[in-house]
């Protein structure tokens, strides 16, 4: 068995025994991982109360040939998730990026940008500020990484420019934009501004510490939630359950 070294962060932790746990980890080295905590659940076992949901951590694990799980040796606190008390939003959120990191990625399938990303997230929220501007530039960064991120530059039918006009349809099965001139008559689909299009290209582009300068109207904040929301739950193949406790 190889002994690896990993950053990691907690996105999932179950019982295993009286004494263990089976912790799920998003690393920025090898990906997702599971492993045994053997000792995990004492207060003063091995891992030094490392293993909090979102906590981040320095850890080695053996790493397993099979299917078998990893085995766990060492873990050391880098960071705490502490979102404000007053702030559930704050929790959730944080609860969110874990169900995508869980969800989205496979196992050992590297993506060290969206580690990167996910740690920025996790201390927006900490923070309090910005939560749902903050976490929609994640879920954009998600999907951007695992290739799944909806066309917003052109019409997905007739390729013209998202701009020209004023409103779009989002369709998730196309994964993108259709322009006025190529939906149905009288459809009654979700409409999306062209300035909400802007807003999200803007997310998806920009650098994190842009984020702060950026500001939506409820009506953008409302369209890019559907619009994610649907690729999310699309690729998924349900709606996220941590979405349901987000007050947006
Ligand atoms: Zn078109």
């Amino acid at each position: 068995m190889q002994s690896e070294k990993a950053d990691a962060i907690v996105i999932r932790l179950a019982d295993f025994s009286n004494t263990s746990r089976v912790v799920t980890f998003f690393t920025r080295e090898f990906g997702k991982t599971t492993a045994i905590a053997k000792g995990g659940k004492r207060l003063k076992g091995p891992f030094d109360s490392a293993l909090d949901l979102l906590s981040t951590c320095r850890i080695v694990f053996l790493r397993k040939s099979s299917s078998a799980l990893d085995i766990l040796t060492e873990a050391s606190l880098t960071d705490r998730f502490r979102p404000p008390s007053d702030s559930l939003n704050s929790f959730y959120a944080g609860c969110y990026v874990a169900e995508l990191l869980g969800g989205l990625t496979e196992e050992y399938d590297p993506h060290e940008h969206l580690f990167d990303a996910s740690i920025h997230a996790l201390r927006q929220f900490a923070d309090g500020n910005n939560v749902h501007l903050s976490l929609l530039k994640f879920e954009l960064a998600t999907l951007q990484e695992i290739g799944q991120l909806p066309s917003f530059d052109d019409c997905v039918h007739c390729a013209e420019l998202i701009d020209v006009e004023e409103s779009y349809t989002f369709r998730v099965s196309q994964g993108g934009l259709v322009c006025p001139r190529c939906q149905h008559a009288g459809s009654s689909e979700h409409q999306i501004q062209a300035g909400t299009v802007a807003l999200l290209r803007k997310l998806a582009n920009s650098s994190d510490c842009f984020t702060s300068r950026i500001t939506a109207s409820p009506q953008q904040l409302r369209e890019m939630r559907f619009t994610l929301t649907a690729t999310v739950s699309s690729i998924l193949g349900r709606r996220p359950s941590s979405l349901r406790y987000l007050q947006f």
